[in-house]
């Protein structure tokens, strides 16, 4: 799979995907994630990207010219015939689950359009046809951060990239509730003992108190998700 991100802030998402476990995916050739500056695509002498929004208002807009230019450069390195997903990270989008996750992790492209100030010239989001994905119902200054998230969640479900499917697929959220609890050495640690039958040794007794946690986590940190 490969993933390419258009910003103005390239380093800001390099920095995070070099990092762990979504760095050493990518180094060892399990996803590919570009990260590609829109201000090398802008044609104004003083490498503006940005204006004024028509009707007024405080902040600036991204203009559609330089955002239309890379993905189009983009597009241009994909094989021909790739029919990558266009996502425009947005307030306004819809909101990015796990179902959502997995539906991204199974396509070949994806090319994230990250914006910032006050967001993007409708224009060119209605010329290239983006979809819109949320990360939640607040605002941020700006789409790398959400798109981070997208690249990070869609990255680890990537075959490789976690040493097996069982890394993430009884992780909360993947089969649509949450996770059971989890311990880790020592076995006392400020008088709170780790649940007996988790030392027990006994997989099939372990197998059941897991279920049943994470039946009962679920039901009290998010009953929500039950009634789905
Ligand atoms: N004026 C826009 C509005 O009210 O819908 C918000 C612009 S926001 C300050 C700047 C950029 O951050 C947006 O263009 C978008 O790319 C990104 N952004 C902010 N909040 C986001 C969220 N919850 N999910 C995804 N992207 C978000």
């Amino acid at each position: 799979m490969r993933i390419d991100i258009a910003t103005l802030f390239p380093d800001m998402c390099e920095a995070v995907l070099s990092e762990s476990i979504v760095g050493r995916g990518r180094k060892a050739g399990y996803i590919e994630i570009n990260c590609h500056n829109i201000r090398d695509y802008t044609l104004d002498k003083h490498n503006r990207v940005d204006d004024k929004a028509y009707g007024g208002g405080t902040g600036m807009l991204m203009q559609a010219q330089p955002i239309y230019d890379c993905v189009m450069a983009i597009e241009g390195e994909l094989p021909e015939g790739a029919k990558p997903r266009l996502i425009y990270m947005s307030p306004q989008g819809k909101t990015l689950t796990q179902g959502l996750v997995k539906e991204l992790a199974a396509e070949e492209n994806l090319i994230i359009l990250c914006g910032h100030y006050e967001g993007v010239d409708q224009r060119v989001l209605d010329e290239l046809e983006f979809e819109e994905i949320s990360t939640g119902d607040y605002v941020v200054t700006g789409g790398e951060l959400p798109a981070l998230i997208l690249c990070d969640s869609v990255a680890r479900l990537q075959k490789g990239v976690l040493p097996n499917e069982d890394a993430y697929s009884i992780e909360s959220h993947y089969n649509g509730i949450l996770e059971h609890p989890q311990y880790t050495r020592p076995e006392e640690w400020r008088g709170r003992r780790v649940p007996e039958v988790l030392i027990s040794g006994h997989h099939a007794n372990i197998k059941k108190w897991q279920e049943e946690m994470a039946v009962k986590v679920t039901k009290e940190k998010r009953p929500d998700l039950l009634k789905k």
